[in-house]
């Protein structure tokens, strides 16, 4: 079945300049960005520029250079917001929510890097 994108969703907007956004870096495949309600002291939001539903939508049909600038924009941010075990930052966790339950609220593909503090066991019970 084929991946339907509403092109009204709220980061389809803030990519369009419509609405503002707290950048973290851009390059020319993605957009990172300071989530709106953080749930951590760091909570990154990164986005591919391109109209993807899901990290599955993505994984089928966006580019190698997509695919990799994706990749290492989310590598990057984390170095950048001083995350990185070994290297500074006590660690961080990378979450894409997708669909019904993951409990996705925007339709459009982003990852969060959440950290700066212990974030706890991965999933509650139940
Ligand atoms: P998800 O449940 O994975 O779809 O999470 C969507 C995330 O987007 C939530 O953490 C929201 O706080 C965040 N969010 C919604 N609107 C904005 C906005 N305008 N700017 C930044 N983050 C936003």
């Amino acid at each position: 079945m084929a991946y339907d994108y509403d092109d009204q969703n709220v980061f389809a907007k803030i990519l369009r300049g419509e609405i503002p956004n707290d950048t973290v870096m851009e390059t020319d495949h993605c957009l990172a960005f300071n989530d709106i309600g953080p749930q951590a002291p760091a909570h990154v939001l990164v986005i591919p520029k391109g109209a993807y539903v899901n990290y599955d939508h993505f994984a089928l049909e966006a580019s190698a250079e997509e695919i990799v600038d994706f990749t290492r924009t989310v590598g990057e941010v984390c170095r950048m917001l001083g995350l990185r075990p070994g290297g500074g930052g006590d660690g961080y966790r990378l979450i894409s929510n997708a669909g019904q339950d993951g409990v996705q609220e925007v339709p459009h593909l982003h990852v969060h890097i959440l950290g700066g503090r212990p974030l706890g066991r991965m999933l509650q019970k139940g």
